[in-house]
């Protein structure tokens, strides 16, 4: 059995920068401070998958 997940189910694109990488900060651009500058966000998913692989590799 395989499974298979798709990226949407662990990545959401950004809500804060709206996957544009940046924020604007007293009419700055820097890079987006919610997503580290990637444009998305992991999901609930996404954090539990992460969380497995660093503790099992
Ligand atoms: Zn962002």
């Amino acid at each position: 059995m395989s499974v298979i997940i798709a990226t949407d189910d662990l990545e959401l694109t950004c809500p804060h920068c709206n996957g544009e990488k940046l924020e604007i900060i007293n009419e700055e651009r820097v890079t987006c401070s919610k997503c580290d500058g990637k444009g998305v966000i992991l999901t609930a998913l996404g954090q539990t998958l992460l969380h497995f692989f660093k503790k099992h590799t």
